[in-house]
């Protein structure tokens, strides 16, 4: 039985990138070892490093005044840089949209102010607050938003404008969707969702701010170690950064963010239709505006159904769908590989489960 893999993250990869990743695990192009197991500063790697830097250029249109960097420690370790690097005001503004965000503020609040322009709290973290109602402040030295809130199921449909430079956590959702990169100070996420494997965050920066890094920040924790040499002042995770590499070659040969905003929508469009059309069976808490694309939550009118579709469905191959602790319920996610056929099955099931429950 084929097995669809809906976990949170680590997520599925795309098959195309696991079989191409099996072929050359024992010999990377004939040079007769595994390329996790040659040099970080042989061609062979730094070939790798490079395709990768510039097939992300390409696929995210990443304009050339921004450093693509990759960096251990995942994106809870960026809650941290951030602060320590570029909050050179001593302040900057967060917009609290849920566990993640919560969690950067708590590390920013370590090296200044870190000042609340808006939260969606109030109710539950079900939705993104309006852009006319964030109190952002001037002398902020940046502003600091969750784009996919994957716990909650909730994601900024747009990005605002802002004066100071916006910092985006993207972790899972980056490269979901073209964005604007020019409108961001920097984004960054966690391989694990739609990147690659875990163990580091990919990490875009514009270079001005690269500069404002204080002088008493420990090298390893300092951007610009990591943009003045590559992401290669120590070995960096080249196994993570080759899978990377490969995922963005998939997504090429898929035609690139808008097919796949394309298959993302039509997916999303699936699961939503059938928890709108329910009669209350399937419940999603989040105001429509504000609805994930990526982490699909749901409820059943109870936790014991809950419990029997859960197991249902892994008896059917569908995994990793109970829902985040901290909120119940069920979470599909379905992060670019998640093929159109895994979403279908689990609405088939979806609707077989409420015909005879
Ligand atoms: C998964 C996730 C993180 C945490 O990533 P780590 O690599 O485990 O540190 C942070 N932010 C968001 C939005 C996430 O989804």
């Amino acid at each position: 039985m084929q097995v669809f893999n809906f976990n949170a993250g680590p997520a599925m990869l795309p098959v195309e990138v696991m079989k191409r990743a099996q072929q050359e695990f024992l010999d990377y192009k004939g040079t007769g070892c595994g390329i996790f197991e040659h040099s970080h500063r042989a061609s062979s790697f730094q070939n790798v490093l490079d395709t990768t830097n510039a097939n992300i250029r390409e696929v995210f249109g990443v304009p050339e005044n921004y450093d693509i960097v990759y960096i251990q420690g995942g994106a809870s370790m960026q809650f941290a840089m951030i602060p320590m690097n570029l909050m050179n005001t001593g302040a900057a503004d967060f917009v609290d949209t849920g566990t993640w965000s919560s969690k950067a503020i708590k590390e920013a609040k370590l090296f200044g102010e870190a000042r609340i322009a808006a939260q969606s709290k109030d109710d539950k973290y079900t939705y993104i607050p309006k852009f006319e109602d964030w109190k952002l402040t001037d002398d902020a030295s940046y502003v600091h938003i969750t784009s996919n809130n994957t716990i909650y199921g909730t994601q900024y449909a747009s990005f605002p404008k802002t004066k100071n430079p916006l910092i985006a956590d993207m972790s899972s959702d980056i490269m979901s969707r073209p964005v604007n990169v020019a409108d961001f100070g920097m984004i960054y996420a966690g391989a694990q969702k739609n990147l690659g494997p875990s163990g580091l965050a990919l990490v875009i920066i514009r270079k001005d701010l690269v500069e404002r890094t204080p002088a008493n920040i420990p090298t390893m924790l300092k951007y610009s170690t990591y943009t003045e040499n590559n992401s290669l002042y120590n070995t960096p995770p080249t196994f993570g950064i080759y899978m990377i590499g490969l995922v963005m070659e998939w997504m090429k040969s898929v035609g690139g963010l808008v097919e796949i905003e394309k298959m993302n929508n039509a997916k999303a469009a699936l699961l939503y239709d059938v928890i709108d059309n329910s009669d209350g069976y399937f419940r999603n808490p989040v105001q429509k505006d504000s609805r994930s694309k990526m982490n699909v939550v749901f409820r059943l009118p109870s936790e014991e159904l809950e419990a029997k579709f859960l197991k249902m469905l892994g008896e059917n191959g569908m995994i990793g769908l109970k829902g985040h602790r901290s909120v119940g319920g069920l979470r599909a996610s379905i992060y670019n590989a998640m093929p159109l056929e895994g979403v279908e099955k689990l609405v088939s099931l979806m609707n077989d489960f409420r015909k005879n429950n």
